[in-house]
This record gives C-alpha cells, sequence and structure tokens, in this order.
C-alpha cells in the first residue's frame, strides 16, 4: 500500500496514514500549488516569512516584521505595511500576495451574524461565517472548496469536492474575519465546508498557525469530522488540545448511512474505537454533533440508543443537538418540531448524557454550510425559497 508521512515537525512520532485517507473517493483532487496560483505570506510561519525575507535580500528580522502585519494587525495588504521598506515590498510583490483571497459578499443577520464569500486567485469560492455572542465571538471556517462526503443534507455536497484548501486559505479566512471585526476572535470551529481530515496537512498547518502565529487558544480551536477514522487516530498523536467533534446524526448504521454515505466506509464500531483512543491519548472530551431532521432521527427511542450507544463506550462528553437548517434536497428533510427537540433533549438527560441545543444563528443569511455559495453561484437560477431557511 501506497503510504505517506504527514507533516514535518515530531518526525518518527507521528502515524504513517494511507493515501487513500487523504482523497477518499477522489485520487485526483488537486492542490492549490497545482493550480498555477500566486503564494500568499498568510499561511507561512515566523521562520518561513524569514527565509522569504533573505530570499528578497533583506535582513531575517523583516520577516519577523511581516508576521506581525499579517498574524498581529490581520494586514491585508502590502500598502499597510507602513514601515517595511518599499524595495522589499515591491520584491516580494514580484512572488508573493499578502492574502489568497478577497471578499465578495457578504450578509448581516438581525442576530449579528455575518456571512462571508471569498473568491479565491482560481476564481473557486467559500464561504466563512463571524458568529458574535455576549461573551465571545468565534467563527466557523471551510477547510475544502466543496465537499466529497456527499451528506444527504447538506448543501455543500450538491457541489462536490474541488480541491483541498491550503493552510493560508483556512488562517486566511479567520483573519479576514478578524481584520473587520472590531471585537476579538477567540474561538474557530472547522466546520464550513469540506471535511478537515480529508485536508489532512493543511488543517493541522492551520491549526498551529492560529495557535502559535495568531495567538489563539488551541482549547478554543474545534475541528469537525464525519468519522474519517485514520484521521481522528493521526489527530490524536499530533499533541494539539484542540476538541474533536463527531458528527453523528444517527445512533446506528443504518440509518447513519442514510445521511452520511461515508459511514459504509467507516461503521460506528470502528468511528467510535477511534474515538476512545483519541480521548485516552489527548485526554480531551469530545462533542458529538447531532442533526435533527423532522420525524427521522428525533423520536424519543433514538435518543435512548444514541445514550446507550456513549454509554457502552468510555467516551466523554456533550451531544449537541442542531436542529436541521432548511436546504432544499431530493429526500425532502424539515426542521424537527421543538417540542420533539425538547423530549429528545430530556430522554438523553435522562439516560446520563448531557446535551446542549445549539442556538440557530443567521437564519436570515442562508448561514447553514453551503447555502450562500449555491444561491450565488449556481448559475441556474434557484428560486428564493428552494434555498433560504425557514424561519420558525
Ligand atoms: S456536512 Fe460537512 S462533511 Fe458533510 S458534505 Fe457537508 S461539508 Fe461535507
Amino acid at each position: 500500500m501506497n503510504e505517506i508521512r504527514v507533516g514535518a515537525k515530531n518526525k518518527g512520532t507521528r502515524p504513517v496514514l494511507p493515501r487513500v485517507f487523504l482523497s477518499y473517493g477522489r485520487d485526483d483532487v488537486p492542490n492549490v500549488g497545482e493550480c498555477g496560483i500566486v503564494q500568499s505570506l498568510i499561511g507561512m510561519t515566523t521562520e518561513e516569512l524569514q527565509s522569504v525575507a533573505v530570499e528578497v535580500g533583506q535582513p531575517a528580522y523583516r520577516g519577523k516584521q511581516l508576521a506581525t502585519w499579517i498574524y498581529g494587525r490581520c494586514a491585508s495588504d502590502f500598502a499597510q505595511m507602513t514601515d517595511v521598506p518599499k524595495a522589499m515590498k515591491e520584491r516580494l510583490a514580484e512572488n508573493y500576495v499578502v492574502t489568497p483571497f478577497s471578499v465578495v459578499h457578504r450578509d448581516t443577520a438581525p442576530d449579528g451574524t455575518m456571512k462571508y464569500l471569498l473568491k479565491m486567485q482560481d476564481g473557486q469560492t467559500i464561504e466563512s461565517v463571524y458568529l458574535p455572542y455576549s461573551e465571545r465571538v468565534s467563527v466557523c471556517l471551510s477547510s475544502q472548496v466543496g465537499c466529497a462526503a456527499g451528506c444527504t443534507f447538506c448543501a455543500t455536497a450538491q457541489g462536490g469536492l474541488s480541491r483541498h484548501l491550503t493552510a493560508g486559505e483556512i488562517v486566511g479566512q479567520f483573519l479576514t474575519l478578524q481584520g473587520e471585526s472590531e471585537r476579538r476572535i477567540s474561538h474557530a470551529v472547522y466546520m464550513g465546508m469540506g471535511e478537515p481530515l480529508w485536508n489532512y496537512e493543511n488543517t493541522i498547518k492551520s491549526l498551529r498557525l492560529l495557535g502559535s502565529e495568531v495567538g489563539v487558544s488551541l482549547r478554543n480551536l474545534t475541528v469537525s469530522t464525519v468519522g474519517v477514522v485514520p484521521g481522528i487516530r493521526a489527530l490524536s498523536r499530533e499533541d494539539l488540545p484542540i476538541t474533536l467533534a463527531l458528527s453523528l446524526h444517527a445512533p446506528n448504521d443504518e440509518l447513519r448511512a442514510r445521511l452520511i454515505p461515508t459511514a459504509r466506509k467507516w461503521k460506528l464500531d470502528e468511528i467510535l474505537d477511534a474515538c476512545e483512543e483519541y480521548a485516552e491519548v489527548t485526554k480531551r472530551n469530545l462533542t458529538f454533533e447531532y442533526l435533527m431532521i423532522g420525524g427521522l432521527n428525533d423520536s424519543p427511542e433514538h435518543a435512548r440508543e444514541l445514550a446507550s450507544l456513549l454509554r457502552a463506550r468510555k467516551l466523554p462528553g456533550n451531544v449537541n443537538l442542531i436542529p436541521f437548517n432548511y436546504v432544499m434536497t431530493s429526500q425532502g428533510y424539515t426542521r424537527p418540531e421543538p417540542d420533539a427537540v425538547q423530549r429528545f433533549r430530556l430522554e438523553l438527560e435522562k439516560h446520563g448524557r448531557t446535551a446542549t441545543q445549539r442556538m440557530t444563528r443567521g437564519h436570515a443569511i442562508s448561514a447553514a454550510c453551503g447555502q450562500l455559495k449555491r444561491l450565488l453561484t449556481t448559475p441556474k437560477k434557484i428560486e428564493a425559497h428552494e434555498i433560504l431557511p425557514l424561519v420558525r
């Protein structure tokens, strides 16, 4: 079997991953470097920026200056770097850009949620969401252009996968939103477009950059997965105290496979084994995401089955209930009744599992994954009622 070793740091101690894990279902997924794109400085470590400074004939300390502008002050253009010599900026501009994309659309919901559509150099677009709460500000980041997971409830899945995002394109989303925010962004969730663990190396590099260069506490970073087993096992050995969120969405394999096609490849037993290993090695609790769809997976029986599935394992962690955010699907999925969500939560709690209901944010701006991109970039005219969420 072809095998590759991930990352450069801690060589020899990190797992060797089968190649198929990086592009499950697609062997031809291009990385951005293969698309003939000018490299962005966002995405480089301070050491890498120091090398770039030397490469353009400047002392290494100028690289630290670049890092301060990019990660500390969210500069998106060389012109903003007022204490960097003009000659250096001109040399840099020959081979590099600062930021890998531009904002082409932004919408604000009455609750303050902001949805961004970002256009990259190859013309591809991705979404990011700014989520202000009273006590903190979080952002939801994309990790790929599109997604290959094919979840039947998801707007992103309907366009398939185009390519992986670079670490710079992932961190750049955070910095772009921070640059426009008066409040400090303290949290980030990798729950936008894409499956982060299929873009493993760039996801890991972006997490390290957010921690070491941007200064976000790693404990405030959450990576969500549909259950990419080799990725979960690899992540447990990265020495990154982040939170892992498993998208469960169903308490058994049969129902889960109707929602997440990858459930046919990795069964719950195997996924939860990997999660147990993750919890044991990292000493971190997991979060279990449970998307509730009306009449499909929202009954008290499902809640009991879910509680018993998790109880059978040494798996501490909260269940996060997410009422379905409407998007047109051929299955005709609907939001669950508020009473059903409440009953489900109480049933879980009765069986010893804490559960929270995720606040629905940005209803008015298509804030669920993939909705805005589909609305703005699909050539065929889509009627608003097909894609905008139903506001209850
Ligand atoms: S829900 Fe997430 S993993 Fe599933 S298709 Fe959508 S973006 Fe991919």
